[in-house]
């Protein structure tokens, strides 16, 4: 580490501890060239998060882009913007964890799950683009896959 004194790239630490609530480092340097001190502050690097497509392409994650097409699933549903912000942030989370590079499926899958449960309109609207249904058909097969697993159990035919 150079010395803000006298510019010499030796020096020993002689106290480090932990600052800012453990996210950094705060170290106390001592410079072997002019013998004066300073302070410096070593914090994690932040690892980018990358998104594969299914192109192949590799493109950085953006949580705007994120958030905007859950936006653009629950327009006119009642979920309100702290639902979507909360879903953004869980799924952000889910792929933070599988990161540092985690597949567009992986997302969109995270996103479903999510709106699944607040909002069956929605989770249609999300699958339709995100799964690429192109029929009828194929959102019928949907439904019928999605009332399958929300039909209640131990009920008469
Ligand atoms: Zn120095």
């Amino acid at each position: 580490m150079r010395c803000p004194f006298c510019s010499a790239d030796d020096d020993k630490v002689v106290d480090s501890r932990p600052a800012d609530d453990a996210a950094a480092v705060r170290r106390r340097r001592e410079c072997l060239g002019c013998g004066r001190r300073f302070t410096t502050h070593e914090r994690v690097e932040e690892l980018p998060l990358v998104v594969a497509k299914r192109s192949g392409d590799l493109v950085p994650f953006e949580p705007l882009k994120l958030r905007t097409g859950i936006e653009h699933a629950v327009a006119g549903s009642a979920i309100d913007d702290a639902a979507i912000d909360a879903l953004a942030h869980e799924v952000e989370e889910k792929a933070r964890a599988a990161g540092p590079e985690v597949r567009s499926e992986t997302i969109g899958l995270a996103v479903l799950e999510g709106l699944r449960q607040l909002d069956l309109v929605s989770y249609m609207r999300f699958a339709s683009v995100y799964k690429g249904f192109d029929t009828v058909d194929d959102f019928e097969a949907e439904l019928v896959e999605l009332q399958k697993s929300t039909e209640p159990k131990g009920r008469l035919a």
